[in-house]
């Protein structure tokens, strides 16, 4: 009786406590509820000056979280990363939502694709499902905010208990992603150790943050080469498909604070308009709450134009997902930067004056920015969206049922009805590699079982794929696989008429990239088409016979088999003369290793066909190259990354050659080709003071010396020496001056000193003509696409004493050469050679002006390169 008294008593004294004093209330639930803080974990508070969390550690934390966090959260590692690190998507809801996640994911999944059902059902769907909401922290990993926010953000979500706390976690599903880029969180934090207390610190991180991709991991949302992306395509764009997607990143330091939705003009076609709506309305309550916790220096509506590449949160959208990010103003990552308000400017789209305006009302007015200033913006970001969808869950699935029931309509509707993959191509693997890419978007394919015929006549053979528009990812459908068009009007010129810079490529059309034939069709295909449920394999097979085996030079996969096969010691010869149903380019190889053959069939797709009689001459002995890939610091060069991804991808063995070893010379001894990637000439030599290749155009003096980069003067002897006895070296893009310039070349770039205005073309697909039958254009077709980004060079051979000693292995076409993006001023490009070969000495130098190889995406002209690291 008197301890039943004595609780009451309590009771009553806890309730008049909690009347007076609300915060001791919450410091109580937050004791009960015993779930550890960040700064108690950590041992600073998240974003403190001169203090970085390291990912192991957050890892730690988000177990923790899951272990006391009361069944709101759960943690799964989706896998290694790249390096082997762990890739984490935490979970967040009730533990009511927690205990029925499959089933709540299995209702979001029949929204997003609403075909079949009634209204009534999906009535039913959406009282039952939950708004999904997908954020993800510092894709590049030097925007450290992201990652160093997160951890504050879940502590929140999982020790707060008011109404605001509860109902998000009632009505959201909330999918965190703690880091897009593990790897490159431990990289930055472990370098800002290093530079820590010295004149350097806070300096940029001198090499990729990324094994291989750096900055560019957000250009792989659409062809998912890295892991990283395969993990966020799977958790966005099938396993869940969420209403919307943030994602955090930083900028410069010099204009505003912070970035928040909605993206300025111009945009992209083809989306359910919804979804720009969508966009608005949460970057409208976004921006709201960061002023209303007053916080300066927000703006929205400007900066990032809506037609940007295809990384995620650029994609997402054309998924039916109203896909965001927010940029935060950078301090020197953890250490905190002065800026005086002199300083500050606005100019780019929608900000042109650092001055008050609607988008913009409160300006920053200058002094410390620091990363908690970062974190604390990012926060208020993060949480006001998942408040927005809490506040109104059903409209939020309301509107994700209607853009996809609407974009399927619309597909059905309109012309093209439907894309065809015709069985028969060019590189039947690269289709199938197509493909399947396009089921990691989650597109729907089904494939022929039998030849069909359409209305205007044309005839597709049976294992055709079929991608009708009738479904929900129409828009997406219509931007990777048929042609598309960047805007050219006031919005994408300057006043003076000179266009402005597209956010990246002005197309990102994947099946033109990687050269697959994809045909628009006005009707739908008819007939039960059965559908694809996962990846297309492939398996090459090898039939036997007694005079040897032919594989063919059409096929990228072949110079993986080769690869393979020169690896077990085989010897593998190329045909140089057609005939004998032999096409030059095919490769040989010798009858008796059918096991070989047959694991490398298994490997790579490739067939063995068997030879009909002894090959004897009009062919030679592959001969295997020593490559070195040439690699530097400041800031590390992503053409090189992608390049040593793709040598990789394909069995070609390669060493990595830097500034120190270049400059020693004796380069023949090592090595027989060479390739310098995509760099201006002062990059490589390192003859320009001041030249920064590292992020926010940080000059190179805060570099600590050892990572300012340039081969020199003697390196460039080094390397002439190299060429003058035999070696190749195979140049990229804007390496390709430094070859012209270097080794005095009778080459001219025909595209230097042209103002924009006279010629432009941002990352566009452009027609030009292959000499298939010069060894360097071996298994390309006789025209096709290639890509071109503004600053890449094209050639014209000047006269000379030794014409012969130059080749021209691909032409830009003689007119209409625009396939996709934004091209003015064609004349200018029209009938200049792409791609040049020229003898110099003993050796050669192989000049590639567009993008042979470009981010790993351009597969329909990777053979260019290949052949070139052959002999
Ligand atoms: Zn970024």
């Amino acid at each position: 009786m008197r301890k039943k008294f004595w609780l009451v008593q309590t009771a009553a004294v806890l309730l008049a406590l909690a009347v007076i004093c609300p915060v001791l209330l919450s410091r109580t639930a937050e004791a009960q509820s015993r779930i550890t803080s960040p700064e108690k974990f950590f041992g600073f508070k998240l974003g403190s000056d001169r203090h970085i969390a390291r990912w192991d550690r957050i890892v730690e934390y988000y177990k923790l979280l899951e272990k006391e966090g009361g069944g709101k959260i759960k943690v799964v590692n989706m896998g290694p990363t790249t390096m082997g690190n762990p890739f984490l998507l935490a979970t967040i809801s009730s533990p009511n939502n927690m205990a029925k996640l499959e089933r709540l994911r299995g209702v979001n999944l029949k929204i997003s694709d609403p075909r079949g059902l009634t209204e009534q059902e999906i009535a039913k769907l959406i009282g039952e499902g939950r708004a999904v909401i997908c954020q993800s922290m510092s894709l590049h990993a030097t925007e450290i905010g992201g990652t160093q926010m997160a951890p504050e953000l879940a502590y929140d979500l999982l020790s707060r208990k008011d109404e605001e706390t509860e109902r998000i976690l009632d009505n959201v599903v909330f999918l965190l992603v703690p880091s897009f880029n593990p790897d490159g969180a431990i990289m930055v934090a472990d370098w800002y150790q290093k530079t820590l207390g010295t004149e350097y610190e806070g300096a940029s991180l001198p090499w990729l943050y990324h094994k291989y991709t750096g900055h560019d991991n957000n250009r792989d949302a659409f062809q998912t080469n890295m892991i990283e992306s395969q993990y966020m395509a799977k958790i966005l764009f099938t396993d869940w498909i969420p209403q919307a997607y943030l994602d955090h990143h930083h900028m410069g330091s010099y204009g505003a604070r912070i970035y928040v939705p909605p993206y300025a003009e111009p945009i992209r076609p083809y989306a359910d308009p919804l979804v720009w709506r969508e966009m608005s309305w949460y970057g409208a309550h976004i921006a709201y709450k960061e002023e209303e916790a007053g916080l300066s220096g927000v703006i929205n509506m400007a900066q990032y134009s809506g037609w940007g590449h295809f990384g995620f949160h650029w994609i997402t959208p054309f998924h039916n997902i109203a896909g965001m990010l927010t940029e935060s103003a950078s301090a020197k990552l953890a250490t905190p930067l002065y800026i005086h308000p002199d300083q500050l400017r606005g100019g780019g789209r929608g900000l042109p004056a650092y001055e008050v305006q609607t988008t913009f009302p409160d300006p920053w007015p200058g002094g410390w920015w620091k990363l908690r200033d970062i974190v604390e913006r990012q926060k208020v970001s993060a949480w006001a969206l998942l408040d927005l969808a809490a506040r109104n869950k059903e409209t939020v699935l309301w509107n994700a049922y209607l853009k996809a029931k609407r974009q399927a309509e619309r597909g059905a509707q309109g012309k093209p009805a439907a894309y065809v993959i015709p069985a028969a191509q060019h590189d039947p693997l690269t289709a199938v590699k197509l493909v399947n890419k396009l089921l990691v978007q989650g597109i729907e394919i089904r494939q022929a079982p039998k030849g069909f015929t359409i209305a205007d006549g044309m005839v597709y053979p049976a294992g055709s794929y079929v991608i009708s528009l009738a479904q929900p990812k129409m828009g997406l459908i219509r931007h990777l696989v048929g042609r598309t068009f960047y805007p050219d009007n006031d919005w994408t010129r300057a006043k003076d008429g000179s266009p402005m810079r597209p956010y990246d490529m002005a197309t990102d059309t994947m099946a033109e990239f990687m050269g697959v034939r994809v045909d628009p069709i006005d009707d739908a295909v008819k007939g039960d088409l059965p559908k694809l449920t996962g990846p297309v394999p492939a398996v090459g097979k090898v039939v036997p016979g007694k005079f040897g085996y032919a594989f063919d030079g059409r096929l990228n996969d072949s110079f993986k088999a080769a690869n393979l096969l020169l690896d077990k010691g085989l010897a593998i010869r190329r045909v140089d003369k057609a005939g004998d149903g032999l096409k030059a380019g095919d490769f040989l190889v010798g009858p008796g290793s059918e096991a070989l053959l047959a694991e490398a069939a298994r490997q790579t797709g490739v067939d063995f066909a068997a030879l009909e009689s002894a090959v004897k001459d009009g062919n030679h002995e592959v001969k295997r190259l020593r490559l070195g890939m040439y690699q530097r610091y400041s800031g590390g060069n992503m053409d090189e990354g992608w390049t040593r991804w793709l040598l990789e991808q394909f069995g070609f063995p390669y060493a990595t050659v830097m500034d120190a070893e270049i400059k020693k010379g004796s380069l023949n001894a090592k090595f027989d080709v060479i390739i310098l990637p995509d760099d201006t000439t002062a990059m490589i030599t390192g003859e320009r003071a001041g030249a920064s290749g590292g992020e926010r155009g940080r000059p190179l003096e805060s570099t600590p010396p050892e990572y300012r980069s340039g081969i020199g003067n003697e390196g460039v002897e080094a390397l002439k020496a190299f060429v003058g006895k035999g070696g190749t070296l195979v140049t990229l893009g804007q390496a390709c001056g430094f070859a012209i310039e270097k080794l005095g070349l009778s080459v001219r770039n025909a595209m230097a000193n042209i103002s924009s205005k006279e010629f432009w073309c941002p990352g566009s697909t452009l027609r030009a003509k292959f000499d298939n039958a010069n060894p360097l254009a071996y298994g390309m077709p006789a025209e096709g696409v290639v890509v071109y980004l503004s600053g890449n060079p094209a050639f014209e051979i000047m006269p000379t004493e030794h014409n012969e000693w130059y080749e021209t292995i691909v032409t830009y076409a003689d007119r209409d050469l625009l396939q996709s993006g934004w091209l003015i001023g064609e004349e200018t490009l029209a009938k200049k050679a792409g791609m040049v070969a020229a003898k110099y000495g003993e050796g050669r130098a192989v000049l590639i002006g567009f993008r042979t190889q470009h981010r790993a995406q351009t597969h329909g002209t990777f053979k260019l390169l290949f052949n070139a690291l052959i002999r």
